[in-house]
């Protein structure tokens, strides 16, 4: 399980927005959509949680 992602807070009022890799945010959930995976995300310097699509860069599941 990686600890740091790539990705980075949506909230524009978060001090880490648009930054990647500082390690703030984390996944918390999957759910299965019909495209595919989403993932939740948690942000533990503001606390917004959202959900973006997994990205598929082994092509998994197709
Ligand atoms: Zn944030």
């Amino acid at each position: 399980m990686p600890r740091f992602l790539d990705v980075a807070c949506p909230n524009e009022s978060c001090s880490l927005f648009g930054i990647a890799g500082k390690g703030n945010v984390t996944v918390y959930g999957t759910y299965q959509i019909n495209s595919g995976k989403m993932r939740k995300y948690v942000c533990h310097t503001c606390g917004t949680k959202y959900a973006l699509a997994s990205v598929q860069d082994h092509q998994e599941g197709i």
